[in-house]
């Protein structure tokens, strides 16, 4: 189903045109326009879900194999040493666009640091107390 007031509804579905690399029955992959690197890409399902918890499974379940199969012609066509893949979902995780996508950003050999966290602590306790906790939503 598309919406007729997303942006990557109508490129995904060729309403608008796009720097397409791949395209099958569930996606269009094309290139970002803010890139934060050479080749960084978006892969995009046709049809509209807000984020990962509201697609159908059958459609995630592609997108990693996608993923994977873009990261390794990034290494072998433009020379990457290696790839993130990054998917934001609600505006608190960086999510801007509110039709599931997922990243797949190129990494070159000196880039600039990306995707990256400064590493808290936690005890075994808190650990344990947090793991039961998602446990019982799961
Ligand atoms: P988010 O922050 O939602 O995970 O990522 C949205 C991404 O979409 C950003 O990296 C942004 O540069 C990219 N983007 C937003 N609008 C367009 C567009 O119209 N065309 C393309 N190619 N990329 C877009
Ligand atoms: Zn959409």
């Amino acid at each position: 189903m598309m919406d007729d007031n997303c942006i990557f509804c109508k490129i995904a579905n060729g309403k608008i045109p796009s720097a397409t690399i791949y395209e099958d029955a569930d996606f269009r992959v094309i290139l970002d326009m803010g890139p934060a690197s050479r080749g960084h890409t978006l892969i995009l399902p046709k049809q509209h879900f807000k984020d990962l918890c509201e697609a159908d499974s059958t459609v995630s379940a592609k997108l990693f194999p996608l993923a994977a199969k873009i990261g390794k012609a990034m290494i072998t066509g433009l020379g990457a040493n290696g790839f993130n893949v990054v998917q934001n979902n609600g505006s608190s995780a960086g999510q801007t666009v509110f039709h599931l996508h997922v990243h797949v950003i190129p990494r070159y050999e000196g880039g600039p640091a990306m995707v990256s966290w400064i590493p808290g602590k936690a005890n075994a306790e808190e650990l344990t107390n947090t793991a039961d906790i998602i446990k019982k939503h799961l």
